[in-house]
C-alpha cells in the first residue's frame, strides 16, 4: 500500500500534505458564484484542508468557502469533522480583545463554530504575548482547535516561544517553492527541531512556476506536470505540506494527485542542479 504525504500537527493529528489556497476569491459579487462552485469542486474533488483569511476579499473568501462548505454539508457528501479549516487575523486585530472579536466574524462569514486553526497572518505592533494569550483563550474556549503563525522567521519563532503559551504554536505558514529555498536553510532546520509543520504558501509560485522552461523539461522527463513536480518536490520534505491555489478543477485534480508522485533521490538531485539549495542565511520572502 502506498501512504500518501501526510504532515503531523503536535498532539499527532496528521493532514494531508496538499490543501487548497483561497487568495483572489470572494473578491467581487459578479465572479461569487463561480468561486463557490471552485471551493466546492475541490471539496467534492476529495481536498479537506482550506485556507483563507479574513483579508481575502476583506471576507469576501471566507463567505465563499463558507457558503461551498454548507452546500457539502448539506448534500451529506461530507462531515465538518473531516475538514481542516484555516483562517488567518490581520496583525492589527490580534491584540487579545481584537484576535476574539475578528475570530467571531470569520467564523460567522464561514457558517462554522469553531476553525481548526487560526494563524497570525503576519507580525504587527501587537506584542505577540498578547496575540498568544488571545489564540489561547479562544482555544479554551473551542472556537479554535490549533493556532500558529505565518511569516515567521527564526527570530520570530524564537521570540514566539520565548512568550508564555508561544510553545502551543501548532505551524507556521511560509513563501516556500523552488524557487524560494531560503527557509531550508535555517527556517525548516529550526522548526523540525521541535517538530512545528510548514505550511507552504504560493507554492507555485502564483502560477509562474508552471512556465518555467528547466521544471517543464524535468517535469516532462517524469510524466508529471510542472506544477505537480514542484508541490510533490514540497510534500516530499518532512514537516511541509502545501496550499496551492486553483479554481480551474483541472488544476485542482492535478494538484492534489502530485500527493501520488514519488521522489527518487536523481529527481532530487536534478531539481537541486536547476533550482539551487541556500548557501547562506537570507530574509524569509513574502507575498
Ligand atoms: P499559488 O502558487 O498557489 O498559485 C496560484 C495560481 O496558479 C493561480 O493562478 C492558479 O490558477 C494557478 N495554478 C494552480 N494550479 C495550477 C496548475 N496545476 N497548472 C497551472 N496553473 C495552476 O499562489 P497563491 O499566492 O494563491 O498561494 C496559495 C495560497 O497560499 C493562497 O491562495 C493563500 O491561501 C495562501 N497565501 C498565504 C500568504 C500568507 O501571507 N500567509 C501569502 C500568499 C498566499 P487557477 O486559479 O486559474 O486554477
Amino acid at each position: 500500500m502506498v501512504t500518501l504525504p501526510s504532515v503531523t500537527l503536535p498532539g499527532s493529528e496528521t493532514l494531508p500534505s496538499i490543501g487548497l489556497g483561497t487568495w483572489r476569491m470572494g473578491e467581487s459579487a459578479s465572479r461569487r458564484a463561480a468561486d463557490i462552485a471552485a471551493v466546492r469542486s475541490a471539496l467534492d474533488i476529495g481536498y479537506r484542508v482550506i485556507d483563507t483569511a479574513e483579508m481575502y476579499g476583506e471576507g469576501g473568501a471566507e463567505t465563499v468557502v463558507g457558503q461551498a462548505i454548507a452546500d457539502a454539508l448539506r448534500v451529506g457528501t461530507l462531515n465538518r469533522s473531516e475538514l481542516f479549516i484555516v483562517s488567518k487575523v490581520y496583525p492589527q486585530n490580534a491584540s487579545a480583545a481584537g484576535v476574539a472579536a475578528a475570530c467571531e466574524r470569520s467564523l460567522k462569514r464561514l457558517g462554522l463554530d469553531h476553525l481548526d486553526a487560526y494563524l497570525l497572518h503576519w507580525r504587527g505592533a501587537v506584542p505577540l504575548a498578547e496575540t498568544v494569550a488571545g489564540f489561547e483563550s479562544l482555544r479554551d474556549r473551542g472556537r479554535i482547535r490549533h493556532w500558529g503563525v505565518s511569516n515567521f522567521d527564526v527570530d520570530d519563532l524564537e521570540e514566539l516561544v520565548g512568550t508564555s503559551g508561544g510553545d502551543r504554536c501548532a505551524v507556521n505558514q511560509i513563501y516556500y517553492s523552488l524557487t524560494q529555498r531560503g527557509p531550508a536553510f535555517d527556517l525548516l532546520p529550526w522548526q523540525a527541531g521541535r517538530a512545528l509543520p510548514t505550511m507552504a504558501y504560493s507554492p507555485i509560485d502564483q502560477g509562474a512556476l508552471v512556465r518555467s522552461k528547466p521544471l517543464l523539461s524535468l517535469a516532462e522527463r517524469r510524466g508529471v506536470t510542472p506544477a505537480q513536480l514542484a508541490l510533490a518536490w514540497l510534500v516530499d520534505q518532512p514537516g511541509v505540506m502545501a496550499i496551492p491555489k486553483a479554481a480551474n478543477e483541472l488544476h485542482q485534480r492535478e494538484n492534489l494527485e502530485a500527493l501520488a508522485v514519488s521522489l527518487d533521490a536523481s529527481d532530487r538531485a536534478a531539481l537541486d542542479a536547476a533550482f539551487a539549495p541556500p548557501r547562506r542565511k537570507s530574509a524569509l520572502a513574502m507575498i
